[in-house]
């Protein structure tokens, strides 16, 4: 089966809209080994739509059109489509229904043209918007299959994902399986070079590094006739992966830090709490953001000021005027002082150097120190985080938050299950 994308909008030839559709359905299609050796793009007209379809079709067994399933006079992707099938459009009652309780429940009187999105080729199987009000189409005629998706990539990736994939995928007669490999504390190059040989010569499976936020994740994926087949060529790979990168694989299949965090204090009955300077309470919105938190986390406390620091996580003085704000010993202090207040099991503090100001030769923006204190003590780490970014501010606060999510969790798994 071969299969072309056909980009539907005049904003795309404009170049006021990357077509970011085109890219992930062309994903879709290599993850699913079908082939795909055209992409087009065509603005808003009827004749070169209609010309574009046929010249399509002209090559290609399925066509996938993104965009004009609208409510506006120039969304004109059903009517052509459906005019080179010899077909009728009919009302489709499910999106009508949609469209109805949306109007409904804005308080708001429908235009007429809004039901123009409710329109589908006669026999066609519909695929669901979740996320707006045109529903996309699927539909065969004649061994040529056509899928129509809408234009918003909100609303299309969705659709594609959960609504087309498994069309295609039983038609392929193949399942995708896949593991994603979570790596911290590795950058992506030496990710890569490391893996170098079995990204390049491995087809089945297939290694694949992404990164993003100062983590890695690598992605091991197989094609095969079910799940187990597909497990059985993925998971040695994944072990073989593990082995190589050692306890910075923090995790399998797990969405983030804060996630892998959470899921390990649960399991052993143990529990977390924060002092956080610079990272400005980041720390503990992630951990909150998991849903079940609470039985692991109930203190988190930003003492921003040197106040803060003394009288809610009682750091001396001495230490303040002696070693500084962002120092060893304070990152020490207040994880000491947060573990009394709260009792928790682990204590995890955060003190530095977010920039752009305050740096000096000594104490350079990006320094960061982040203090650990668990039943068999306190110990500190530094870092130096600054690395001459755009919104260097944003990066070096993101990546302490996530150095401190990472060694709490290397701290719990170290605990022994009570
Ligand atoms: P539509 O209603 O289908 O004409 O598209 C609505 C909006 O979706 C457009 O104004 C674009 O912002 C976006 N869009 C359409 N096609 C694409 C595409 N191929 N890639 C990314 N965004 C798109
Ligand atoms: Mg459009």
């Amino acid at each position: 089966m071969t299969c072309e994308i056909l980009s539907i909008g005049t904003e795309l030839l404009m170049g006021d809209t990357v077509n970011t559709n085109a890219s992930a359905v062309a994903k879709v299609l290599a993850d699913l080994s079908i082939d795909s050796f055209y992409q087009t793009v065509v603005g808003d007209n009827p004749d070169r739509l209609k010309a574009a379809i046929e010249t399509a079709f002209s090559r290609a067994d399925m066509v996938i059109t993104t965009g004009g399933l609208g409510p506006t006079y120039d969304d004109i992707t059903k009517e052509i489509v459906a005019g080179y099938f010899g077909k009728k459009l009919v009302q489709d009652e499910k999106a009508i229904e949609s469209i109805n309780r949306l109007f409904d429940s804005l308080g708001r009187l429908m235009t007429e043209n809004n039901l123009r999105q409710a329109l589908v080729i006669e026999g066609c199987t519909v695929l669901d918007n979740e996320y707006g009000l045109a529903p996309g189409i699927y539909y065969e005629q004649d061994g040529k299959t056509v899928v129509m998706l809408p234009g918003p990539p909100y609303e299309m990736e969705p659709m594609l994902k959960n609504k087309l994939f498994p069309i295609l995928e039983q038609r392929s007669g193949f399942t995708l399986v896949s593991k994603n490999i979570r790596i911290f504390g590795i950058g992506e190059s030496r990710v890569e070079d490391t893996l170098y040989d079995l990204m390049t010569k491995s087809t089945s499976p297939t290694v694949a590094p992404y990164a993003k936020q100062g983590e890695v994740t690598v992605r091991v994926t197989a094609r095969a006739i079910n799940r187990e087949a597909g497990l059985e060529i993925v998971d040695p790979v994944v072990e073989k992966i593990r082995a190589i990168f050692g306890e910075n694989v923090y995790a399998v299949d797990t969405p983030n830090l804060q996630t892998a965090l959470v899921e390990t204090l649960k399991a052993k009955g143990l529990t977390v709490a924060t002092a956080e300077s610079c990272t400005g309470g980041l720390i503990a919105k992630k951990i909150t953001e998991i849903p079940g938190s609470s039985d692991v986390f109930g203190y988190g406390v930003v003492s921003y000021a040197n106040d803060a620091k003394m009288s809610i996580l009682g750091v001396s003085e001495s230490t303040l005027k002696k070693c500084g704000a962002v120092s060893r010993e304070t990152a020490a202090e207040m994880a000491e002082g947060i573990q009394r207040l709260s009792g928790a099991d682990i204590a995890i503090s955060v003190t530095g150097i977010a920039g752009p100001g305050g740096g000096s030769e000594e104490k350079p923006v990006g320094l960061v120190y982040i203090g650990i204190c668990g039943p068999n003590g306190t110990e500190t780490h530094e870092f130096r985080l600054s690395r001459g970014r755009k919104d260097e501010r944003a990066a070096i606060r993101e990546n302490a938050s996530q150095n401190a999510l990472y060694l709490a969790l290397k701290k719990a798994e170290a605990i022994k299950k009570a």
